[in-house]
């Protein structure tokens, strides 16, 4: 190599190095805290995400790999109670980053100032119950993403102080299309207003709420506890009792069972999206309320 090439190549290099020295390294658990994640932080973060979008989040393998990533990153973004309390907390552990553990700067619950459904009177993991804090599938109710927006805000403005201003210009954009896409999505949801259906695992309170839809009755008896018999018996005269027009799943668990009670009924069976990168389609944290809304609309007409 001549010097005269060997000088452009330590430079090119130099540049590389410094154009990426101010990016904010992000790690969240999951792929819906990814998004917000990017929504906020925008060309100033770089994000990963430990589980896929079609991953059951309380189940994620802690594979040796995700600890790189924990190891080298400046913000930990966590769903929080007991939502990856099989997982997460072994590899932050195992990332030894004394930047993201718990109480410092770089590490975020998302859950806090969340107003929780469904929290027990009593701790109790009786049966395999995975839902001991409360219900943690939070994120389903596009108002809640709000809440999430302004912790994950919090966290990038702790690490990057130097940024706030941007940050804070992108929470008011992120807050601003929640509201006016929830006009459109309240609007579509509304002539279903009340509509009995079947839901797989309790993970959709929150958006039942928000949507004024109404769950009757899981196929799991217990969250984490696989149907049984019973319980399919159950559902069936819940169905056919209830007029009941769709059962509603997330792509991480057979739909053996609800196929069941659909051939013992004419029960729909949809897969919705329990998460952003559940479909290929669904790349952004507002995609995932599109995509679920259009999907329930048409099967309830
Ligand atoms: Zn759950």
């Amino acid at each position: 190599m001549s010097t005269k090439k060997l000088i452009a190549t330590f430079f090119l290099l130099g540049t590389f190095s410094f154009s990426n020295a101010g990016i904010i390294k992000v790690v969240a658990t999951t792929m819906d805290m990814k998004s917000i994640a990017e929504l906020i932080g925008c060309e100033k973060i770089s994000a990963t995400s430990i589980a896929t979008g079609y991953q059951n989040p309380h189940f994620v393998d802690p594979k040796p790999s995700y600890i790189i990533n924990l190891t080298n990153a400046d913000l930990f973004i966590t769903v929080g109670l007991d939502l990856e309390a099989g997982w997460s907390p072994q590899l932050l552990a195992s990332s030894r980053n004394s930047k993201i553990q718990k109480g410092a700067n770089g590490y975020v619950d998302a859950s806090v100032g969340v107003n929780l459904l469904q929290v027990p009177s009593s701790l109790n993991r009786g049966e395999g119950d995975i839902h001991v804090y409360g219900n943690p599938h939070y994120w389903l109710d596009p108002l809640n993403g709000k809440i999430i927006a302004r912790n994950i805000c919090n966290g990038l403005e702790k690490v990057s102080p130097e940024n706030k201003a941007f940050f804070e210009a992108n929470l008011v954009k992120f807050n601003s299309t929640i509201d006016a896409k929830m006009k459109t999505w309240s609007a579509a949801i509304a002539p279903f207003k009340g509509a009995k259906i079947i839901a797989y695992h309790n993970e959709w309170c929150y958006f039942e709420t928000r949507f004024g839809l109404h769950i009757v009755d899981f196929m799991e008896p217990k969250p984490g506890i696989p149907p049984t018999p019973s319980q399919l018996v159950k559902i069936i005269n819940e169905v056919k009792t209830n007029a009941i027009k769709v059962i509603i799943s997330s792509p991480y668990f057979t739909t053996s069972s609800s196929d069941v009670v659909k051939n013992q009924t004419g029960v729909k069976v949809l897969t919705l999206a329990n998460s952003v990168g559940a479909f290929d389609t669904i790349k952004t944290y507002y995609d995932l309320f599109d995509y679920n809304i259009n999907l329930l609309t048409a099967a309830l007409k």
